[in-house]
């Protein structure tokens, strides 16, 4: 099942972009950047919307914006992928991992309120797997400790938290357009959205040298500020919206597939699938299982065995079950051996225990050590029949529990 689904009407939007000679954001007027930012804002109801390089870039820009510095804590979930744990190191920021929800994955809102300074500045929820974060309970601590924001929907484009859209609850959100994310581009492409005209204005001079970009005005080059070069191409901003006018329909199919699948797999004992929480949209970017010995039948036997097991025999039927992060994000070793800028920096200028503190992640170790995850397959609004092929493949795996016994055990 192929992802992305590249058709006609892509590659008719990617030619047009090439034969209109504007091929980058700083181009004067209206150019295939300009209009994904506008048909991105529109299709969702965000105020504001800047198009940039990718998701990694979007979430540093976001904090650079927001006057995230040196010294400034960031607290992050201890699951995420390596980005949201990097962004703030970019901006010589300390990240402060917290840990997940057992049922979401998502950040613990009560482990960040532990993990709050006098140093913390900021929060980075991410909509891990495409489920939204607990927004409500994440904003008020934001409000109650003045600290801003930056909500990480790499994965989780169209995702909604109480009928609002992911990205646009806190100061700032962040989307990537990697080839592999629910909406993307044909290469590497991120966007940032907010409320705020004057943070929009403040992330265009990021992505552009520290520029003001004026319509109707030749570019001077004078720089106001701090800036990257973190533009995208009118390529792969055509690709998006060729893709963007499709996803509603993709989106709709895909919510029947994933739903019938795992309302067939949630018959399983032992295996506990995905769920959206009331009152918000999951969009199943990444299908995240998680094993249970006991109720399985394996009492003594450890949830990684049990794993290896069932990881063996579904790939066997064909089932490309894969994990998904190997370790906590402070577990990665450049966290750990803080190799930031120079002597150790940025946890070297806050001189502070950094993410040393509180070093535990005991939700985030069990579903590491417990799950396994589909990943990128079931995207693909067509694969209806395959997402029921693979529940067959679960059914008869669950039929011969005494192999998934042997194994586990000789795993063990
Ligand atoms: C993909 C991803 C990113 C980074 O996006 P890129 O466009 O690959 O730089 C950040 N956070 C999360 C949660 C992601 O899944």
């Amino acid at each position: 099942m192929q992802w992305p689904l590249i058709e006609d009407e892509d590659r008719k939007a990617v030619l047009d972009a090439l034969d209109g000679a504007r091929l980058v954001s700083d181009t004067d007027g209206v150019n295939p950047v300009s209009d994904l930012e506008h048909e991105w804002a529109r299709r969702f109801g965000f105020a504001q919307c800047v198009a940039v390089s990718n998701g990694t870039a979007a979430l540093s820009l976001a904090l650079s914006a927001l006057g995230v510095g040196p010294g400034d804590e960031v607290i992050v979930p201890a699951l995420s992928f390596i980005a949201t744990g990097l962004a703030p190191v970019h901006q010589m920021a300390v990240p402060v991992f917290a840990d997940i929800d057992p049922v979401t994955f998502n950040i613990d809102p009560d482990d960040i309120e532990r993990r709050i300074t006098p140093r913390t500045r900021a929060i980075i929820p991410v909509h891990l797997h495409g489920a939204p974060a607990d927004m409500d309970r994440i904003m008020a601590i934001a409000r109650k400790h003045d600290l801003v924001v930056v909500e990480d929907a790499a994965q989780a484009p169209g995702a909604t938290h109480r009928g609002r859209p992911v990205g646009g609850i806190g100061d700032a959100g962040s989307f990537s357009l990697q080839v592999s994310k629910n909406i993307p581009t044909c290469g590497e492409g991120g966007l940032l959205v907010t409320g705020s005209g004057e943070l929009a204005e403040a992330m265009r001079r990021g992505r552009q040298f520290g520029e003001v970009i004026e319509a109707g005005r030749d570019r001077d080059y004078v720089s106001y500020g701090l800036g990257w070069n973190h533009k995208m191409n009118a390529l792969q901003a055509a690709f998006t919206s060729a893709q963007l006018a499709r996803f509603d329909g993709y989106e709709e199919r895909r919510q029947r597939n994933v739903t019938d699948f795992l309302a067939r797999l949630a018959e399983l004992p032992g295996l506990r699938v995905p769920t959206a929480l009331p009152d918000t949209t999951h969009v199943w970017h990444i299908l995240r299982f998680r094993f249970d010995p006991v109720a399985f039948g394996l009492d003594g036997v450890g949830p990684q065995a049990l794993r290896s097991a069932l990881r063996r025999l579904l790939r066997a039927e064909g089932v490309p079950m894969s994990q998904y992060q190997l370790m906590p994000l402070p577990d990665q070793k450049v966290f750990v051996d803080r190799l930031g800028f120079g002597s150790g920096h940025p946890w070297a200028v806050t001189g502070a225990p950094g993410t040393v503190r509180g070093e535990d992640y005991p939700v985030t170790r069990e579903v590491i050590a417990d799950s396994l995850t589909l990943q990128k397959r079931h995207l693909n609004p067509g694969a209806g029949e395959l997402l029921s092929l693979y529940a067959d493949a679960f059914e008869k795996v669950w039929a011969n529990r005494d192999m998934v016994a042997t194994l586990a055990k000789a795993a063990s």
